[in-house]
């Protein structure tokens, strides 16, 4: 990236009341530039939304629909008249996430829904981390993309926001393969980078109106942060995420490996905060930002890696390490861990017997928190200590 100042809008809003919704993020595109300077009336347009699973919009799992519908309709009432839509979730479809979110084709202004599961074969000789994917068809046929993301907590990557969101570029059934191959949360960022550096998505909107702590992405807990945000460069606007939480933006790998790749910067000095309340936009420090707007005590992992010299120490590190723990009062014994371990010979499994819950053997176990994300019971969680 060259050396430019990162602008990221932050668009406070009460709640998903629609018009309250579209009027904000109209506002916010309006201060980074105006939707015609991120895509033309005449391209293929592809938004993106964080379709985890279906799931309520209270919830917080996924994209709100009010916020997708501001989006189709400024696409609309700028003349972009060739407008898809959808996800690659790891479980389920993509239209049973949109209907269970209540969204229909008479509500996205003319945009069509596309359930990207065709995927196609790319080979990308410049990878950094990853010299070939299999991206859903729908991203290669796009001339432009929109990702429209929502601000979660991630047990593998601490958050999920602009940068995690285009992991759903892959194919929903490889995701879990994609996991063994890079499996601690530095390599997987850098592979996240490479999607970013060969799709180049335009422009990246984070519904955080509503945003999920805890054991996020799938079983955490809603909790209001009431802000939009959005910016074309997707480090610096899940660095301004970071600032809101609390939360040191160099701990986040997506951040850190995302800046290394060249993707955008997490340097405060590099990012233009343009707070847009009040009258007038304003530009405000990050910790001007925290004190109208922040939660310090929003619930996400800020523990720091262990020390190098601890790491010579692998053995007892291992031990010590986050690992996923399924409650048992919680489990129903449905086997959908099991199934999506994407560990050869499985590190969760039915040895007990189906009657009682599976059991983890840690030292197969990638960490890569596949099983504790589909959970349907949210039974897992990341557990720490000696195992
Ligand atoms: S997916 Fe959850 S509920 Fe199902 S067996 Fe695994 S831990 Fe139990
Ligand atoms: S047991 Fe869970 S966290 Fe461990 S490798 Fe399998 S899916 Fe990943």
């Amino acid at each position: 990236m060259e050396d430019k100042r990162s602008k990221v809008a932050v668009i406070p809003c009460d709640d998903y009341d629609e018009e309250k919704v579209y009027i904000s993020i109209k506002r916010g595109l309006d201060a980074i530039g105006g939707i015609g300077s991120f895509v033309r009336s005449e391209e293929k347009i592809l938004v993106k939304p964080n379709l985890l699973s279906a799931a309520a919009p209270d919830k917080a799992l996924t994209t709100h629909p009010s916020v997708l519908k501001a989006v189709f309709r400024i696409l609309s009432e700028s003349g972009c008249n060739d407008v898809i839509t959808g996800d690659s979730p790891g479980h389920g479809s993509c239209d049973g996430a949109f209907k269970t979110m209540g969204l229909t084709e008479k509500d996205i202004y003319g945009a069509r829904f596309t359930p990207m599961n065709e995927e196609v074969h790319v080979e990308y000789e410049d990878g950094i981390a990853c010299r070939e994917f299999y991206f859903c068809k729908e991203i290669i046929e796009s001339d432009a993309i929109i990702n429209v993301c929502k601000m979660k907590t991630h047990a593998l990557e601490r958050i999920t926001g602009a940068v995690k969101n285009v992991y759903g570029f892959i194919c929903g059934y490889r995701k879990a393969q994609g996991h063994v191959k890079f499996p601690n949360d530095t390599v997987f960022a850098r592979m996240l980078a490479d999607i970013h550096r060969y799709t180049k998505p335009r422009l990246h909107i984070m519904d955080g109106i509503t945003a999920m702590e805890g054991n996020g992405p799938a079983a955490g807990t809603p909790v209001d942060m009431k802000v939009i945000l959005m910016s074309d460069d997707p480090v610096a606007l899940d660095t301004v995420y970071c600032y809101l939480v609390d939360l040191d933006p160099e701990l986040i790998p997506t951040n850190s490996q995302g800046m290394r790749m060249g993707i955008g910067t997490d340097e405060e000095d590099k990012i233009d905060i343009l707070l847009c309340d009040g009258e007038r936009n304003r530009s405000v420090t990050k910790d001007e930002l925290f004190k109208l707007y922040g939660n310090g005590s929003f619930d996400v992992s800020r523990s720091k890696p262990p020390k190098s010299f601890l790491n010579r120490y692998s053995g007892i590190m291992t031990r010590l390490s986050r690992r996923p723990v399924i409650n048992r009062d919680l489990c129903v014994k449905c086997g959908i861990c099991v199934e999506h371990c994407p560990v050869p010979g499985k590190a969760v499994e039915f040895k007990n017997g189906k009657e009682k819950p599976p059991v983890y053997d840690y030292s197969k176990c990638i960490r890569c928190y596949c099983c504790q994300e589909m959970c349907p019971r949210h039974a897992i969680k990341p557990g720490r200590g000696l195992l």
